[in-house]
């Protein structure tokens, strides 16, 4: 018989309605699960419940949290052949980029899912979401963390929140779904990150580091972005216009993220389009930031430039290390043709 882990962190899925809006309640999944026949019917998997204590909102998700999921996660790896995640929508694209690069030599489906609205009400995603990411952990050999939700399986560290209230939460713009699932669960194989089966798994935390992100909009003042990128910042993410591009006329601008990069910080371009890529050196308006020392973020979302900049400042002291490596696929987070 096939085993799944469900680990619930929290979020609206298992809910319950309070004095001031929905909140996370000890328990009380649980006993909302028992109410779903389905997922003690014939042909479903057996499943354990691991739940957090506290069970949170995942506006409150750390670094700290990620490694809690990942240690449950590798603690009990060998007993499972997959994992459903419960977590909240607001930072569920957080947790599913940085995952990635903690779980080294991941070779089963993590899947992490969620819902807009609450198990508890009659109209609810929840269980859809719930019955199809159990499915999916056990049924299809996934090697990777996936986020399942509104009928569709993206790679996590793809992902990104795109809708506060539909049902179709998330999109991963700069990779194509892994699955869809409509009358059939149809799952593209070959999409999916070739997994290393010569090494076992391996936990590689991420501390929280001093990073931030800074959009670019006109009008905006340099001597904010330079009171940013004073110490203790490690590394800002500039979320730039189009494929890159910037107020290159703005000298002070310039000269700010020309010292800060002088003095070791990290600045990496990401878009702030939803789809396409970073090209510095399409315009003179983004060669002017490549020379100021910006790098290129490629095709990475917010999400996961985020995650990766944490992950690499906690296991390396090199910068120009550091710089090589994020303009490098690690684990599936950016495309390379782009570079
Ligand atoms: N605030 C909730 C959370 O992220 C939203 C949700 O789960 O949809 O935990």
């Amino acid at each position: 018989m096939k085993k799944v882990c469900i680990i619930n962190t929290g979020g609206t899925f298992g809910m319950d309605r309070g004095q001031r809006g929905y909140r996370p309640v000890p328990g009380f999944l649980e006993r909302q699960l028992k109410k779903i026949d389905e997922l003690y019917r014939e042909g479903m998997p057996d499943f354990d419940l691991v739940e957090y204590d506290p069970v949170i909102d995942s506006s409150n998700m750390t670094p700290g949290h990620w490694l809690q999921i990942a240690t449950d996660i590798s603690n009990r790896y060998n007993a499972y052949d997959g994992f459903v995640v419960i977590h909240g929508t607001d930072t569920m694209a957080h947790t599913a980029s940085a995952l990635p690069f903690m779980l080294k030599g991941l070779n089963k489906p993590v899947i992490l899912t969620g819902s807009q609205i609450p198990l508890l009400e009659i109209r609810n995603d929840a269980r859809e979401n719930l019955i199809t990411a159990i499915q999916l952990a056990v049924e299809y050999h996934i090697p990777e963390v996936c986020i399942f939700f509104g009928n569709r399986l993206l790679r996590g560290c793809r992902s990104t929140k795109v809708s506060a209230t539909s049902f179709a939460a998330f999109d991963s713009p700069n990779y194509a779904p892994l699955g869809t699932v409509g009358t059939n669960i149809n799952v593209y194989t070959h999409r999916f990150r070739a997994a290393d089966k010569t090494v076992a798994l391996e936990v590689v935390p991420i501390h929280a580091q001093s990073v931030a992100t800074f959009r670019l909009f006109p009008g905006v003042n340099p001597e904010v972005l330079d009171n940013v990128l004073r110490q203790p910042l490690v590394a800002l993410i500039l979320e730039t216009y189009g494929v890159g591009n910037g107020p290159s006329c703005d000298q002070r601008l310039l000269d700010v993220l020309e010292s800060a990069s002088q003095r070791g910080a990290v600045v990496v371009s990401c878009t702030q389009c939803q789809h396409g890529s970073v090209q510095q050196q399409n315009y003179d308006a983004g060669s002017a930031f490549f020379d100021a020392g910006v790098i290129s973020g490629n095709d990475m979302t917010i999400e996961a430039a985020m995650a990766k900049l944490q992950y690499l400042f906690t296991i390396h002291d090199d910068v120009e290390l550091i710089k090589e490596q994020i303009v490098t696929n690690l684990v599936g987070e950016l495309t390379v043709e782009f570079d």
